[in-house]
């Protein structure tokens, strides 16, 4: 029972089993969010639908990558979006470290985004959505609020842009919280006609704001 449990809780980040997760809006606007960058190739596109269409999204950003491309990561402060960690390794292995390897990469991540930006970071996204008992104890200690979703693109697993539109479409509701990967060029695609649907519902994009 207790390791089917665990399995369950770990897997699954809206049963906030093991970390308090914010997996939805109390307000009836939805959040969009980017994981996973910054990319070279897909944030830029990504950045430019949002301009366009003017809505907010916030991007949990790997620390690796931000060290590697920082005019990604402050063009997305430029153009108001907010930025989040998401680990500085995004490692498959995260959820085996010890808590002070754990610790550790997150910090590092943080580290690297505010130097870049300037700001406290205050927001976490875990990597691949596992959580563990260490990750709450790491979170406390850094004063990192962890953010999960409550509508999941599948962008990840969803080559076609036309499928992952029209799963988008049929989940989106008031008040979720969406999970992207801006490193996609699928869901670059499939964003401005998203956006379109949701305007033309009356459904408003919001800001994460905790
Ligand atoms: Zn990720």
């Amino acid at each position: 029972m207790w390791i089917a449990l665990t399995i369950y809780g770990s897997a699954v980040i809206g049963a906030n089993w093991f970390i308090r997760s914010q997996n939805r809006l109390k307000s009836r606007a939805v959040a969009l969010t980017f994981d996973d960058g910054p990319d070279p190739a897909v944030t830029p596109a990504v950045l430019s639908v949002l301009k366009e269409k003017r809505v907010p999204a916030t991007f949990f950003l790997i620390g690796e990558k931000a060290e590697k491309y920082p005019h990604l990561v402050r063009q997305i402060l430029a153009d108001g979006h907010e930025i989040g960690n998401h680990s500085y390794s995004h490692s498959y292995w995260l959820g085996f470290f010890s808590a002070d390897k754990l610790r550790e990469d997150l910090v590092r991540c943080s580290r690297v985004l505010e130097e870049i930006s300037g700001e406290k970071i205050r927001l976490f996204r875990p990597p691949f959505g596992v959580t563990n008992p260490r990750y709450s104890r790491a979170l406390a200690s850094l004063a990192l609020v962890s953010v999960g979703w409550s509508l999941r693109s599948y962008d990840t697993v969803t080559g076609s842009s036309a499928r992952l539109l029209a799963r988008l479409v049929s989940g989106v509701r008031g008040g979720r919280i969406v999970l992207m990967h801006d490193t996609l060029p699928q869901t670059a695609e499939a964003l401005p006609s998203f956006l379109d649907y949701c305007r033309d519902k009356g459904i408003e994009i919001g800001r994460l704001s905790m």
